[in-house]
């Protein structure tokens, strides 16, 4: 009988999982999560995650399989399931972070000096990062990566959730599990995520009923729509996605036989599919640069001088900064663990170029908490808003924070969802309080200093100040 561990990570599902599948393919197969004492996970993943735990243990208990759950230090955890099951194979999907990859090498490495086969597979890109690249160099501009993508490499078909043999029952009376609640995962006191639930419905089925959802009731307007903060336009799938519930190979193939169907939404699609490829974009730069989460990939960023003011990260993060679309996109990010992304690009922008403070600190302040924390996703991202990452929106493109509020939200109901105590102010004051005058205020029930900020900055100031530090900067290099 062959007996092989299959190792979960970022890859919470069952259908389109080459390595569960291969695994299947063998013999039995013992599903085997570890939760690395080592891991620098932000909060709102780790609740998102045991959520997520919780439904695959279920979809694989309706297999009959239990999800092997244990916490310490993976090579260790591996030798002793080796030992406790007589495996002698272990695979896994292939991970594309730095540590991922250092920590799957030394495994691999070490398992098979001690005679295990160790086999592993592509699970969570359309197409390896390192296969992909022009004149041998990494792609740095989005267009020509995805064109040649596009042309280049045919996208495999998703595969089916395997069917897998019952494991022998003197096997899982060996196999000691872990229980998931001993591991904390979920805030305790204070519940800051207790509003988590009524967005979201963490794991594969959820995944798969969110992407049905989006082709059936969004797709058609995504082009137009995906600007609009309050409107229902994109497809949610980050969370899913960043935790592997599932792969972007079957929103692939998914979306294609939807517009088969329905082959007048074709640009629609092609552009939803293309977000997609900003995705694969990410996860590309982060394999071939892995220095993208700390450090400029423009070296003349590195010397920027940053404010160290604690007070100005504090507001930011709190959605205090008076500032109405950024301070609704930080609530919304504190209440939901999700933010819409032209929202995200404003409040990146405001925090690095008028309040000059470092898009680490940003981005370390998402890392914990954004339910859809992705490495990749996210240091490309906040490198691309500084101007310092590849394919950047250049430095001198600052956004506006009013006029981005009343291009993109111009009802304001974004804004009087997550801003509750501006929602009596005309749609013409909302994203600029203090323009209104006092008895204005005084009838919508704003105080400004009171129940809402003053301003923090003012933003064509802090701009100008921001293009002057550049251009030194420019004369500097
Ligand atoms: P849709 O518009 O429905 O797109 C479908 C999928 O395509 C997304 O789920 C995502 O996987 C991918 N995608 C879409 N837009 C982008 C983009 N600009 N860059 C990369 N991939 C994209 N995304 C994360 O998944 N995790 C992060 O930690 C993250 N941090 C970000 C930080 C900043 C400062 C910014 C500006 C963006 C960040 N993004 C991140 C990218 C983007 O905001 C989210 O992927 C998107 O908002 C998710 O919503 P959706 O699933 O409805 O997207």
């Amino acid at each position: 009988m062959t007996i092989t561990i299959a190792w979960l990570r970022r890859d919470l599902r069952l259908a389109d999982h080459p390595a569960l599948w291969e695994a299947s393919q063998e013999g039995v197969v013992i599903p085997l999560y570890i939760l690395d004492a080592d891991e620098q996970a932000g909060a709102a993943e780790l609740w998102w995650r045991h959520h997520s735990l919780q439904q695959l243990q279920e979809a694989l208990a309706r297999h009959g399989l239990p999800l092997l759950l244990r916490r310490g230090k993976p090579l260790q955890i591996l030798q002793e399931i080796i030992a406790e099951s007589s495996s002698r194979a272990v695979f896994w999907n292939r991970r594309y972070d730095p540590a991922g990859i250092a920590q799957d090498t030394a495994i691999k490495a070490e398992l098979r000096s001690q005679g295990i086969a160790v086999r592993s597979f592509m699970g969570d890109c359309l197409v390896e990062p390192w296969l992909h690249h022009h004149d041998e160099k990494p792609y740095k501009v989005f267009t020509p990566f995805w064109k040649s993508l596009l042309a280049r490499f045919s996208i495999a078909p998703a595969l089916p959730e395997p069917d897998f043999s019952a494991l022998p029952h003197e096997l899982t009376q060996n196999l000691a599990t872990e229980t998931l609640t001993d591991w904390h995962l979920l805030p305790q006191k204070p519940n800051w995520a207790k509003r988590f639930s009524k967005s979201w419905a963490p794991g594969e089925t959820g995944a798969k009923n969110r992407l049905q959802q989006f082709l059936d009731e969004s797709l058609a307007n995504y082009s137009e729509g995906r600007n609009f903060p309050a409107q229902n336009s994109v497809s949610r799938l980050s969370p899913h996605l960043s935790h592997g519930e599932i792969s972007p190979r079957q929103i692939w193939q998914e979306t294609r036989f939807y517009l088969r169907q329905h082959p007048e939404l074709t640009d629609e699609g092609e552009h939803f599919l293309r977000e997609l490829g900003w995705r694969e974009f990410s996860w590309h730069l982060l394999f071939h640069f892995p220095k993208l989460p700390d450090t400029p990939l423009r070296p003349e960023f590195a010397n920027f001088p940053w404010q160290k003011d604690a007070l100005l990260l504090e507001r930011w993060q709190s959605g205090q900064t008076g500032y109405p679309i950024v301070d609704a996109g930080m609530r919304e990010l504190w209440q939901s663990g999700w933010m819409h992304n032209r929202v995200r690009m404003i409040c990146a922008s405001f925090l690095i170029k008028d309040l000059l403070v470092s898009w680490q600190q940003g981005e370390a302040w998402f890392w914990d908490t954004l339910v859809d924390a992705d490495l990749a996703n996210n240091s490309a991202s906040w490198q691309w808003v500084a101007g310092s990452g590849a394919d950047a929106a250049p430095y001198f493109r600052i956004f506006n924070p009013v006029l981005q509020g009343e291009k993109f939200d111009p009802e304001g109901k974004y804004l009087r969802r997550w801003l509750p105590e501006l929602s009596a102010l005309p749609d013409r004051f909302i994203h600029q309080p203090w323009a209104a005058d006092q008895d204005l205020l005084k009838k919508a029930g704003v105080v400004l200093g009171g129940n809402y900020p003053q301003r923090l900055i003012d933003h064509h100031e802090a701009r100008q100040w921001a293009l002057d530090i550049f251009e030194k900067l420019k004369k500097n290099n």
